[in-house]
C-alpha cells in the first residue's frame, strides 16, 4: 500500500497550493504549470472547460487538435459510425515511447489474454515491459453530459502539465484509452435541446424547459437503445465498433462514466450487492482499491461520494459489467447531473456544470494514478484471471455447450455469431461430431469452457445464473414491507433461452472435425431445385424466413401461405410456409436466389403441387399476404427505448420499414393510410388520445390491426375504451379484505395471532401484484390458431414488472399463448412466489377480432433490447399473418 501513501502525500501538496478561483477552473489541479504548445480547450472551442455543453463534433475536434500539437503522445482512431452518420473515436495517451511501441503493446495484451499459447515465463517478459491500461467510456447516455466534457479536460492534463509527478507516474507506466462520446446521436440531441431553449442565463430551476427533455431525450441512440444495455445482443453500431477494440487492446481496467439525479453527488466502486458469481475475489480485491484511491483525492477535494449503494454487478450487459467477464476490471462512476450548465438542488445549493466536469476530472486521474502504481499487479491479475477461466473450464460439470442444427437455424447462426463477436472461441462441426454422449451432425456449434473468455461464455450460455441466499432473504424481508427490491436490473439473460436455441450443457468436450468459426463466416440460405416447375416453398418458423417474407413484400414478389401444417412429396411444411408460384411472379427463380442469399432463408423449389396432408395451396386455409402498411405509435406516453426497440427489430432484424406517427396524430389523422398499427410499451396512452380510444376502435372495426405492446396492454384492457375483454389484475389475496363502512365511526374488533396476519392488516385493500425485475418464463401457444404458425411447442417470454391480465373469455377471444403452471414457469432468473403463482397459465398473447380486424395484445415485451430473438416469429406473425387475417374492405 505505499503507493497509497506517496499519492495522498502528492494531493495534499498539489491542494495546499492555493489558486485563485477563475485559475483554479481552467488550471484544472491548482499550483501545476501547463505547457502553451498544447492547445487548450478555450483556444479550440472558444470557451473555457465546463461553460458550454460540447456537441459530440466539436469533442471530436479538440481532440484531433491535440493529436495535431503532439503526434507522438496522442493518437486519435474512429471506431464507428452512429446510424445517424456521426464518427465515433477512441484516443490514447502515453509516453511517447509507449505511443510508438501501440502495435507490440497490443500484442502483449492479446499474447497475455491467452494463457494457453503464453507460458507463465513469457507472461512474466511481458508483465515486465507492458505499459498498464486503463479505459475511459464516456457519456454512453446521452444526456449524462459532464463525462465527454471531462474527458477533454483529462487529455489536455496529461499532454499538457509540466513537472507534475502524477502525471509523470501516469505516462510512464500507463496507456491511457478514453472514448470520449459513446453516444453522439443521444448527446447532440440533448445538446440541441438545451441550446434551443436556454436564454441570456442558465436557469437552475429543475422544472426549466432546458434540462426537461421532450420524448424521447437524449439518453438513446438513433434506435433509442440504451448503450448500456446492449452489451449482451451487441444490437447497435456503436456497440459493435466498441466491442470489436476493446478485444485489441483489453484494457486492465474499463471505466464507464455517467451521470445521475441531480439531487446525488458522486458513486465509484466498490459497486453493491449483489456481485455476478462469475466476478472473482481478486477482481473485487481491485474495485476496492480502484474506489480507495478516488476516495482519497475526493476527501482532498473536499468532493461528496457514495460506495456501495444502488449500482450493482449482477446483470453482464452494462459497459461496466462485461469487461469483468473478460479479466479486466469493470467499473462505473456515476456524478449527479447539472442536466444544464446550473442546477440548483433541493436543498438549495447550486451546482454548476463545470463542477460536474470536474468531478468526473478528478475521479479519472485518481484511477489512472492507481494504475500506474499498481500497473504489474494488474498485468499478473489480467493473465491469472485468463488462466483460472481455462482451469475452471476443464473441471465444472458443465464443460462445453453444443448447439446442433434447428428449424430456426438463423438464430443459431446469429448466437454463434454474437457469441464469436464477444471474443468466445466457437467451433462448427464439419462433419459428424460426439459430445453429451451424443453424435451431432456437420453444423453443430460448439463451445468450450476452457478458454479465456470461458466465464463470459458461461454466463451468457447458462440457463441460470444464482442470486445470493443471503442477498435474496434480505429483498423477501424488503418485499414484505413494501420496500423497493434492490436489483438495478434483470435477473435472467440467458441468450439461448431468448432466442429460443437448443443447446446441449456438456460434462464432456466435443470430439471429432470442427473447424473455427468467426463472426464474419456467411450463413447464407439453401436454394434447390431452381428450374422447378411448379413455385418454391420457404418452411415457415424463422427469422431468416420472416426477412424473405419483408423482402418478398418490398419487391412485389406474390406470396401466400396456410394456416396449417403440409405435406408436399413426403415432407412435412410447418403452418406458415411462404408459397410461391412461377405463374404469379416472372423471374420468380432467380429473385428467391438472391433474396435466400441475401435472409439466409432456405427454399424448396417443387415441381408441383400436390399435397397429401393438409390444405392444398388453393384451399381457403391459404391466405394471401398483401405488404401491410406498417405504423408505430411513437412519442409520449410511450416509452422510448419500447417504441425505439420494437421498430428497430421490425425495421433491422425482419428487414420491413415502420412509419412513427406522433401519438397526438392518433387523435386526429386518418389513420386509413395504415393496415397496421403497433403501440409499444407506454401506459398512461389515455393521457393522450382523448377520445378513450374510440378513433382506434372504429379503425380497428374497419380491418386495421392493433397491436399493444407490454404495457400498452393496460390501455386496450381498460373498460372505457371498448377494446379488449381482458382485464390487468390486483395481487391475489387469499382472504378479500372487509372494507369498513364507511357509515361507522369504529369497526368490530379483530385479533391477530400472527405476525403475517399483522402483515395482511397492513396491507392495502387493492394492490397490484408486486414489481418483478426480470426473469425468463415458460408460454405455450395454442397451436391451432393462426397466430402460432411455425412456433415452436415451447417459448421463453421475459417477464418484467407486475402486469397480470385475466384471461379471455369466448367468444370473446382467444388466449393463443398462455403462460406455464407454477412449477415450470420459471426457466431463468427470480420470479416473487406470489407472482409466480399468480402469472401461471395467464395469457401472454390474447388476438380478439374486432369487426373486420384483429386486436393482439402482449401482456409483455417481445422485442425488449433487440435480444428476444426466440419471438421474432411470433411478431412476424402478428405483422404479417394478423394483415393477411383482417378483412379491410378493398
Ligand atoms: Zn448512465
Amino acid at each position: 500500500m505505499t503507493f497509497m501513501r506517496t499519492a495522498a502525500a502528492a494531493v495534499s501538496a498539489v491542494f495546499l497550493a492555493l489558486a485563485s478561483p477563475a485559475a483554479l477552473a481552467q488550471n484544472f489541479l491548482p499550483g501545476i504549470a501547463y505547457d502553451p504548445a498544447i492547445p487548450t480547450i478555450a483556444s479550440v472551442m472558444g470557451k473555457p472547460s465546463g461553460e458550454r455543453i460540447t456537441p459530440a463534433a466539436d469533442v471530436v475536434r479538440y481532440f484531433r487538435e491535440l493529436e495535431k500539437a503532439a503526434p507522438d503522445r496522442i493518437k486519435v482512431m474512429p471506431y464507428a459510425k452512429s446510424w445517424q452518420g456521426r464518427e465515433l473515436v477512441y484516443v490514447v495517451i502515453g509516453s511517447s515511447k509507449n505511443i510508438a511501441a501501440l502495435d507490440s503493446f497490443s500484442a502483449d495484451m492479446k499474447a497475455l489474454a491467452d494463457p494457453r499459447k503464453t507460458s507463465q515465463s513469457a507472461a512474466n517478459a511481458i508483465i515486465a515491459r507492458a505499459p498498464g491500461s486503463v479505459w475511459l467510456a464516456h457519456g454512453v447516455h446521452g444526456d449524462e453530459i459532464s463525462s465527454a466534457d471531462a474527458s477533454m479536460m483529462t487529455a489536455y492534463h496529461l499532454l499538457a502539465a509540466k513537472d507534475d509527478t502524477v502525471v509523470g507516474n501516469i505516462l510512464a507506466n500507463t496507456l491511457v484509452f478514453i472514448d470520449p462520446v459513446q453516444n453522439p446521436d443521444g448527446r447532440d440531441r440533448f445538446v440541441n435541446g438545451f441550446y434551443d431553449t436556454t436564454g441570456l442565463v442558465a436557469s437552475g430551476s429543475p422544472i426549466a424547459a432546458e434540462r426537461n427533455q421532450p420524448w424521447p431525450g437524449g439518453r438513446f441512440n438513433h434506435y433509442l437503445f440504451d448503450l448500456n444495455r446492449d452489451w449482451l445482443s451487441i444490437s447497435q453500431p456503436e456497440t459493435t465498433g466498441r466491442i470489436a477494440i476493446f478485444q485489441k487492446w483489453f484494457p486492465l481496467v474499463f471505466v464507464d462514466l455517467h451521470e445521475m439525479g441531480s439531487d446525488s453527488s458522486y458513486f465509484f466502486s466498490p459497486e453493491a450487492d449483489p456481485y455476478n458469481p462469475d466476478i472473482t475475489q481478486s477482481q473485487r480485491e481491485a474495485l476496492k482499491l480502484i474506489g480507495r484511491n478516488n476516495a482519497r483525492w475526493f476527501d482532498r477535494a473536499g468532493y461528496s461520494y457514495f460506495t456501495r449503494e444502488v449500482y450493482d454487478a449482477f446483470y453482464p450487459g452494462y459497459g461496466a459489467a462485461w469487461p469483468l467477464f473478460h479479466g479486466s476490471i469493470g467499473t462505473t462512476y456515476e456524478q449527479a447531473s447539472a442536466r444544464g450548465l446550473l442546477v440548483r438542488k433541493s436543498d438549495g445549493t447550486d451546482m454548476s456544470y463545470q463542477d460536474s466536469v470536474r468531478h468526473h476530472f478528478t475521479s479519472s486521474i485518481a484511477t489512472l494514478e492507481t494504475m500506474s502504481a499498481n500497473r504489474e499487479r494488474m498485468l499478473r491479475d489480467f493473465y491469472a484471471y485468463r488462466a483460472s477461466a481455462i482451469e475452471e473450464g476443464r473441471k465444472g460439470s458443465v464443460r462445453s455447450y453444443v448447439i446442433p442444427p434447428q428449424q430456426d437455424q438463423s438464430t443459431a447462426d446469429r448466437l454463434a455469431k454474437l457469441l464469436a463477436q464477444h471474443g468466445v472461441e466457437v467451433s462448427r462441426a464439419t462433419d459428424t461430431i460426439r459430445a453429451c454422449r451424443k453424435t451431432y451432425p456437420a453444423g453443430a456449434y460448439t463451445v468450450s469452457l476452457a478458454q479465456p473468455a470461458g466465464r463470459l461464455a458461461r454466463t451468457i450460455m447458462e440457463p441460470q445464473v444464482n442470486l445470493d441466499a443471503k442477498f435474496m432473504t434480505e429483498q423477501e424481508r424488503r418485499r414484505a414491507k413494501d420496500l423497493e427490491a434492490e436489483l438495478y436490473d434483470v435477473t435472467a439473460w440467458s441468450l439461448p433461452l431468448m432466442f429460443n436455441v437448443t443447446t446441449d450443457r456438456c460434462a464432456d468436450e466435443p470430439a471429432g472435425a470442427l473447424a473455427a468459426f468467426t463472426a464474419d463466416t456467411p450463413t447464407p440460405g439453401t436454394f434447390t431445385n431452381p428450374d422447378a416447375a411448379y413455385g418454391f416453398l420457404a418452411p415457415w418458423g424463422s427469422t431468416a424466413t420472416a426477412r424473405l417474407l419483408s423482402a418478398a413484400l418490398r419487391e412485389g414478389i406474390a406470396v401466400s401461405s396456410p394456416d396449417f401444417a403440409f405435406t408436399h412429396d413426403g415432407r412435412v411444411y410447418p403452418a406458415g410456409t411462404l408459397i410461391f408460384r412461377n405463374s404469379a411472379t416472372p423471374d420468380l427463380s432467380a429473385k428467391l436466389q438472391r433474396l435466400a442469399t441475401e435472409t439466409g432463408a432456405n427454399v424448396v423449389g417443387v415441381d408441383d403441387s400436390w399435397i397429401t396432408e393438409g390444405p392444398s395451396f388453393g384451399s381457403e386455409k391459404v391466405v394471401t399476404h398483401r405488404a401491410p402498411r406498417v405504423a408505430i405509435a411513437w412519442d409520449r406516453p410511450t416509452s422510448s427505448t419500447g417504441a425505439g426497440n420494437l421498430r428497430y427489430v421490425v425495421e433491422r432484424q425482419l428487414g420491413y420499414p415502420v412509419t412513427p406517427i406522433r401519438t397526438s396524430s392518433l387523435n386526429s389523422d386518418d389513420l386509413s393510410q395504415f393496415d397496421v398499427l403497433i403501440l409499444p410499451e407506454g401506459g398512461a396512452y389515455s393521457s393522450v388520445l382523448t377520445d378513450d380510444g374510440a378513433r382506434l376502435k372504429a379503425w380497428t372495426e374497419r380491418g386495421g390491426v392493433l397491436i399493444a405492446v407490454g404495457s400498452a396492454a393496460r390501455f386496450v384492457a381498460d373498460p372505457k375504451t371498448g377494446l379488449a375483454s381482458i382485464r390487468r389484475e390486483n395481487a391475489f389475496k387469499k382472504d378479500e379484505p372487509k372494507k369498513p363502512e364507511e357509515d361507522k365511526t369504529t369497526v368490530p374488533g379483530t385479533v391477530l395471532t400472527t405476525a403475517d396476519g399483522l402483515r395482511a392488516a397492513e396491507s392495502p385493500l387493492e394492490e397490484a401484484p408486486d414489481s418483478d425485475p426480470g426473469a425468463l418464463v415458460k408460454a405455450t401457444p395454442d397451436m391451432d390458431h393462426w397466430l402460432s404458425a411455425g412456433l415452436k411447442q415451447s417459448l421463453n417470454v421475459l417477464v418484467t414488472g407486475s402486469d397480470i391480465y385475466t384471461p379471455a373469455r369466448r367468444p370473446d377471444g382467444v388466449n393463443v399463448i398462455s403462460f406455464a403452471g407454477a412449477n415450470e414457469l420459471v426457466t431463468s432468473g427470480y420470479m416473487w412466489e406470489e407472482n409466480k403463482r399468480q402469472l401461471a397459465y395467464k395469457p401472454f398473447v390474447v388476438v380478439e377480432q374486432e369487426g373486420r380486424g384483429q386486436l393482439i395484445v402482449f401482456t409483455q415485451n417481445p422485442t425488449t433490447r433487440a435480444y428476444l430473438d426466440g419471438l421474432n416469429v411470433l411478431l412476424a406473425n402478428a405483422i404479417f399473418r394478423g394483415a393477411a387475417h383482417a378483412n379491410p374492405p378493398r
